[in-house]
């Protein structure tokens, strides 16, 4: 993937908010999601952020703002889910995101007086909205969803307080771990959902009960959205994997630990994953992505991957240097805490290698499928993903900055995970946030016999 003039840290756009200091969206991102005017019954639709506004790209096509490739995936984002346009390509991506950095950029137009717009300049001005004034929906129909578990330092972390001995399983180091989770239950951003009830095994206990989660936790993950997908049976190799991604939500995969536990073995997880997931509501592009590409290396005392998962492109540029941060806001508190910190960068495994080994065996992916990059922690103590791990299964409660701590989450609390890519020399490209919300549990009698 070559960088070209989108990606100038130089360019400007004609929205002075793009160029607001730490903004998430200046004209070098352009990332997609799904709005309606706040509080309308307008069709959901698909747009584009910039700055603190949004690109609607419907009304923008209808003003004639794009031709050919560009209009095509216009006409395709216009739509109330991004899958037709995530089933084009990366051809059709790019020429819509030239199209509009084009159309947004600022600067003198030949012919024209000073500060006057081009006429695609003008017809994006005419369908922006303002971030404020909308509403966000999930981006996409999601037909499956898949959640690894990718980061060695969370395998270690959790492994160790499982059998310091033996941290990790055997499987590990050759391969991406996997299991296939639920879509019914994903959200976006501003998700509430009650606290699950499950079957927990208390220690030294003979027999479980059923009883509202004690041990609920969050996973600060990435989604993974797919563009392109596969025919069945035929494996994507890890050098054409980027090509079937479209881009990157931030994830999280809330957990039940307690109801985990117990249920787990031997088939994974289930009613621990399935009552929520929420993501991030706009969707940055790998395309956006690209100035932050980094090498991918494994240890020379590790086991080095199998053929199908090993290749020079891989190693010059598979991992991403995205910053991540988890936040926690109680019920009622004044502010919030940070409660960790970490790069995507530090990932045992790429997205490329998760692809190319999630269709390996002959499974068919298909546009708007996410997959989840599995807990993201890095090495040093403040880099943990989830708060099993901050807290060590809860008997070393995590302190919180305002006040207070947790060695799980409690009603009424509110998890906010955010992300970005920041260097020198280049522009910054945010991600927003992924806000989710813990309500209590449902009471018992409205579970049982009637
Ligand atoms: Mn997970």
């Amino acid at each position: 993937m070559t960088l070209d003039f989108t990606h100038d840290p130089a360019r400007r756009s004609w929205v002075a908010s793009a160029q607001a200091a730490g903004a998430d969206f200046p004209i070098q991102n352009l990332p997609f999601g799904i709005f309606r005017r706040r509080g309308s019954a307008e069709p959901w639709r698909g747009g584009v952020a910039i700055g603190d506004q949004i690109v609607c790209l419907g009304a923008a096509q209808a003003a004639g703002a794009f031709e050919g490739l560009a209009a095509q995936a216009a006409q395709a984002a216009a739509q109330p889910v991004l899958n037709g346009l995530l089933a084009q390509g990366p051809a059709a991506w790019r020429a819509l995101r030239h199209a509009l950095s084009e159309g947004l950029v600022e600067g003198p137009v030949e012919g024209l007086a000073e500060g006057a717009l081009a006429p695609r300049a003008q017809a994006l001005r005419n369908a922006l909205v303002p971030q404020a004034a909308a509403d966000m929906a999930l981006p996409l129909a999601v037909g499956d969803y898949t959640d690894f578990y990718t980061s060695l330092d969370h395998a270690l972390n959790i492994g160790r307080l499982r059998d310091p001995a033996n941290p990790l399983t055997p499987n590990f180091q050759w391969l991406p771990v996997a299991y296939h989770g639920r879509v019914s239950t994903l959200g976006v951003s501003g998700q509430r959902f009650r606290r699950p009830w499950g079957q927990v095994m208390a220690p030294g206990a003979t027999a479980p009960v059923l009883r509202p989660c004690g041990m609920l936790d969050y996973e600060l993950e990435l989604g993974i959205v797919i563009g392109q997908g596969n025919a069945a049976g035929e494996p994507v190799a890890l050098d054409a994997a980027l090509d079937h991604v479209f881009g990157i939500t931030l994830l999280n995969d809330w957990s039940a630990r307690d109801i985990q536990f117990w249920e787990m073995l031997p088939l994974g997880p289930f009613h621990a994953k399935n009552f929520a997931t929420t993501l991030s509501p706009w969707i940055v592009t790998l395309e956006a992505l690209a100035p932050y590409r980094t090498p991918w290396t494994r240890p020379a005392d590790h086991p080095q991957p199998l053929p199908y998962l090993e290749s020079a492109g891989n190693r010059a540029a598979g991992a991403l240097d995205i910053r991540l941060e988890v936040w926690l806001e109680p019920e009622g508190a004044s502010r919030a805490s940070r409660l960790s910190g970490t790069s995507f960068r530090h990932q045992y495994w790429t997205i490329a290698q998760m692809v190319t080994h999630h269709t390996v065996g002959g499974c068919a992916l298909q546009p708007g499928d996410v997959l989840g990059s599995g807990t993201i922690s890095g090495p040093a103590p403040g880099e943990a993903g989830a708060l099993i791990e901050l807290s060590k299964f809860g008997r070393e409660p995590a302190k919180l900055e305002a006040g207070g701590e947790r060695g799980f989450l409690l009603d009424g609390d509110t998890v906010v995970l955010r992300g970005w890519c920041e260097a020198p020399g280049r522009a910054r490209i945010g991600f927003g946030e992924a806000r989710g919300t813990v309500l209590p549990a449902r009471a018992a009698w409205e579970l049982g016999p009637k």
